[in-house]
Parts: C-alpha cells; sequence; structure tokens
C-alpha cells in the first residue's frame, strides 16, 4: 500500500522518518518502509501489522511504504525507488500488481496526496513497478539485513507474562512467545530485520512499562 509522509520538511527523509519509529512514535500510526530520493529504510517485518491503512482489512493484509515528499528531496527520483522496492517486494511476497493500491483504496483518504493530485500519477507509478520487475536483483534498499528478537526481563508468574504476551500480540501486533527461564518466565519477539527496528520494538515495550528491560539478542 503506497502512502506519502505529507511532510514537505526539509530534512523529512527515509531516515528521518525511521528514526521516528525507533524513537517510539508519539503518533498511533506505523508503516513498514520509508523511501525517499537515495534510500529506501526498513522498519518493521512483513508479518507484523503496521497501523496505517485507516482500515483493519488494510492494517492486517497491506504492506505500508511511506514516500518522502521532502522540499530538499527529489520526489521523482524517490517515486522511482519506491517502485523499485514495490517490485521487491511484490517478488519476494508474491503479490499481483492489481494488489498494489493507494492507502485512498482503504480510507478514502487523500494519501499519497502528490500523486493522487498527479504531479505524478498513479498509473505512471504502476508503469515503473512494471518496468522495475526485470531488475530487482540489482537494488538493495535494506540497510541492515540482521534479524533480532528482543527478550524481555523475567516475571515471577507465569500469569504476568501472559497478560504482557496478550499486549505484544494483540495491541502491537506482533508474533511472541513466553519461554520458561528456570522456575520464571520472559517473553520473546519474532525476529525484527536490522538493529534501528529491533531497538523500536525494545523501546516500544519499555516505553509501555510492560518490562524493566528488555534485551535485544541477534539470531
Ligand atoms: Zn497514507
Amino acid at each position: 500500500m503506497v502512502h506519502e509522509t505529507d511532510n514537505p520538511r526539509s530534512g523529512a527523509d527515509a531516515d528521518a522518518h525511521a528514526r521516528l519509529q525507533y524513537n517510539g512514535n508519539s503518533r498511533s500510526a506505523s508503516w513498514h518502509y520509508t523511501v525517499d530520493d537515495k534510500e529506501a529504510v526498513q522498519s518493521f517485518e512483513h508479518i507484523w501489522r503496521c497501523w496505517a491503512a485507516g482500515s483493519t482489512t488494510g492494517n492486517n493484509q497491506g504492506i505500508q511504504v511511506e514516500v518522502c515528499v521532502n522540499s530538499d528531496g527529489n520526489y521523482l527520483k524517490a517515486i522511482q525507488n519506491a517502485a523499485e522496492l514495490i517490485a521487491k517486494i511484490m517478488k519476494d511476497e508474491n503479490i499481483p500488481i492489481s494488489n498494489v493500491v493507494q492507502h485512498n483504496h482503504f480510507s478514502g483518504k487523500n494519501c499519497p496526496r502528490n500523486m493522487r493530485e498527479g504531479n505524478i500519477t498513479w498509473s505512471q507509478l504502476i508503469t515503473m513497478v512494471k518496468n522495475a520487475n526485470g531488475n530487482v536483483q540489482q537494488q538493495k534498499p535494506i540497510t541492515d539485513n540482521n534479524k533480532y528478537r528482543v527478550l524481555t526481563g523475567t516475571y515471577a508468574t507465569k500469569q504476568a507474562a501472559e497478560s504482557v504476551l496478550d499486549v505484544l500480540k494483540h495491541r502491537f501486533g506482533w508474533l511472541a512467545y513466553i519461554e520458561q527461564d528456570t522456575k520464571q518466565w520472559r517473553v520473546k519477539t519474532g525476529t525484527f530485520t536490522g538493529m534501528t527496528a529491533a531497538q523500536a520494538g525494545a523501546e516500544k515495550i519499555k516505553a509501555a512499562k510492560l518490562a524493566q528491560i528488555a534485551n535485544i539478542v541477534a539470531i
């Protein structure tokens, strides 16, 4: 699902938006990728639900791609990079072009705004995606491909761990598991791609006061 950040400020690029998510992202929204004229940054694994679509189906099924519109960036180049990223995601996840949609498709929001206003049209983007399908091997938008999990500190009772597990699964929409550690229990998340995403996950757990300790482990 294609979005635009709608943030024209200078410097509001992919790195800045990824760090916004890493820093806990005070807005109740999240997304998988942010793309600008230089790079694409992945913040969440595809298996995670992100909250960007404004509809349940869109959130549950969508892979959210935000295109930067920062005034110091090259919008056309950002769109071209987004097209290459979308082509790669389609290939990795076996998604047909008919399922590449605008945010507007699910909620009626005027997003991606510039594209909807015809700056570069939606059909131009779709053509770019189709053309990019031939050479997706060449592009490497993800800066850190290492996998990490977040482990909480231990809880004295299994019930305590289960209530944390419940929040991670149902409020955050994450994969998570309970592990026994001698006579105590801890909660372990599914995998994050990249340290930035793992740190964001650990911070989110701590910010929600679900655990005092949230350790990141490489896998
Ligand atoms: Zn949007």
